[in-house]
């Protein structure tokens, strides 16, 4: 019997799996897909001479992250590749703002757009390399931040103090009115807030836009060289090297507890796998609470607010392998890993009020990324292998274009979309389609078949909107792992800090676990905390 199954192997159930290694725990890691690493996946299924990541590419997080670090993967073999340039959002009249990872070239960048605009951005770039080291502590250990949370409140007076408190919660169009005069500093900050699914208006998202920002600006956006499951590759090699397993093609349907506690899981296929001391579940939190785990073992309070969680938006996601490099209308858009691809931020702002009202985008903002350009080893010298992404209602109530889509994602609208994004991309890139040697459409429920924590086509486990971080995260509690089930831990993308690939969940989860931290007195206070009664009942 081992110490410890993990369900799920995703970036965060590997992490947890290699750290309860580390100290010495058997691990089994049971995973429902025929490979591990979740959205951490390539295959060559566009082309067979084209390597294509399946869902996540660019990894800021990762390499911000000290878990990751601690793990030093790179003696797994991981290695790292960065385009030339980090990001670039051009517009349809030939100007296009740059991120570069050298600073001045970045506010070179935005100098053309309103002079003062390089220095707005240098500013914004000191503030966070002061308070780069306590925010990342904040950020990627576990809820709440006692220590990193007391010293960035120290740095923070330093730094501004309230007034700075109150950039981070901005909507991120009024941040960028307030420290740019032109597009160019706005469109950076607006279309990586867009990375997760806030609005241009919606509060936080000027925190986040910043964040995100400066994550590119220090660490660039890089790539697993060889593809993203290099990554996975190199977390499954470390387990194993330490006695951990994974098995492939096990799905678990059910927690099992006895006692009060969890004792184990059952499988598909009606098989029990004891846990002698912890089960970690890399799923997501609707999924944990409302059918791995029996409505019994559960305060009725968590069961009602699990009825309020929100997802964030839906994705779809299209594959390209491409003749040739693509041929942006601005030049400088080719050396970028990421490009987006909006009209301004007003173009942001229609485009996630479309998806607000429940509607298909019209335009849809796209986030392209160019592998080959970021990774020469992608593809053949002189092609490229592509995708973008964008994002759709998870409930379509209709289309903002004229072509019906409902919503149901059969052939006829994948192609559909497929197309309606592949026109994005032509806008700023006329001939793109002629380049068009082969594409995959990845459409919500593709997504949800391929990793069900991809929920509808949501990628973070839940939406990155203020309502549900931190204390509020998945539901209004501790924002910590522990599960009002003893034994049990929440270790996805759904638990604090939430999506992206950086590992904390599962660090947070593995670290609680570890410390046995679940004593009867927690769990009765995680029961206070969430216990109404059964029916979910509001007071
Ligand atoms: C299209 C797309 C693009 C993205 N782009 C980026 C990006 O560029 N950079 C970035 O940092 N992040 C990106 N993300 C987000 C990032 O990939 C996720 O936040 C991250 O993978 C979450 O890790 P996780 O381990 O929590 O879950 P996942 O990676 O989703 O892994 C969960 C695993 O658990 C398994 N599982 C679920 N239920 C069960 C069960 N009952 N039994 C057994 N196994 C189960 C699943 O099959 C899966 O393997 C992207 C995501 C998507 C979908």
């Amino acid at each position: 019997m081992p110490d410890a199954v993990v369900i799920g192997a995703g970036p965060n159930g590997l992490v947890a799996a290699n750290l309860l290694a580390d100290a010495g725990w058997s691990v089994e890691v049971l995973e429902a897909q025929d490979e591990p690493g979740g959205a951490v996946r390539h295959d060559r299924g566009v082309d067979p001479d084209f390597t294509s990541d399946l869902f996540s590419s660019f990894y800021p997080l990762a390499a911000a992250s000290p878990v990751l670090a601690g793990l030093c993967l790179e003696r797994e073999g991981l290695e790292w590749s960065h385009a030339p340039k980090v990001l670039a959002h051009p517009l349809l009249d030939g100007r296009c703002a740059v991120l570069s990872r050298d600073p001045d070239e970045t506010a070179a960048s935005l100098e053309a757009f309103a002079p003062g605009d390089g220095a707005a951005w240098q500013e914004l770039r000191e503030v966070w390399e002061r308070l780069r080291p306590d925010i990342l502590d904040a950020l990627f250990t576990p809820f709440p931040p006692l220590r990193a949370g007391a010293r960035l409140a120290v740095r923070l007076r330093a730094a501004g103090g309230l007034r700075l408190a109150r950039t981070m919660v901005l909507p991120v169009r009024r941040l960028g009115e307030e420290e740019f005069r032109g597009e160019g500093g706005r469109l950076l900050l607006a279309g990586n807030a867009l990375h997760a699914d806030l609005a241009p208006e919606s509060a936080g998202s000027g925190g986040f836009g910043w964040l995100m920002s400066m994550l590119a600006q220090t660490y660039g956006f890089p790539v697993p060289t060889g593809g993203s499951g290099a990554l996975t590759g190199a977390l499954v090699r470390r387990l194993a090297r330490r006695g951990g397993s994974v098995r492939c093609g096990e799905q678990v349907t059910e927690v099992v507890v006895r006692g009060g506690r969890a004792v184990g899981v059952r499988t598909g296929s009606g098989e029990e796998v004891a846990a002698r001391r912890a089960v970690l579940a890399d799923v997501s939190a609707p999924a944990l609470y409302g059918s791995l785990v029996a409505e019994q073992h559960l305060p009725g309070r968590l069961l009602g607010d699990l009825r309020r969680f929100q997802w964030d938006f839906a994705t779809f996601k299209v594959d390209w392998a491409l003749n040739g490099p693509v041929p942006w209308a601005c030049p400088e858009a080719a050396h970028a890993g990421t490009v987006h691809l909006a009209e301004g931020v007003d173009g942001l702002t229609r485009f996630a009020a479309q998806i607000a009202m429940g509607r298909v985008p019209d335009r849809p903002f796209s986030l392209f990324g160019q592998m080959t350009t970021t990774d020469p080893g992608r593809s053949p010298g002189g092609t490229e292998s592509a995708w973008a992404y964008t994002h759709v209602p998870h409930r379509v109530r209709g289309d903002a274009g004229d072509e019906g889509l409902s919503g149901s994602w059969d052939t006829r609208e994948q192609e559909v979309m497929a197309d309606r994004v592949e026109a994005q991309v032509e806008r700023y890139a006329p001939g793109f389609r002629g380049l068009i040697r082969a594409r995959r459409v990845l459409s919500p429920p593709t997504m949800e078949s391929m990793d069900a924590n991809l929920h509808g086509g949501a990628i973070n486990g839940g939406t990155t909107a203020m309502h549900q971080q931190l204390v509020f995260r998945p539901s209004p509690g501790t924002g910590r792992p522990e599960t009002p089930v003893p034994g049990l831990y929440l270790a996805s993308a759904s638990a604090h800090p939430g999506g992206g690939v950086h590992g904390a969940p599962g660090a947070n989860a593995a670290r609680a676990a570890l410390r046995g931290r679940h004593t009867h007195a927690l769990s009765l206070l995680q029961n206070r905390l969430t216990h109404r009664d059964r029916t979910g009942r509001r007071p």
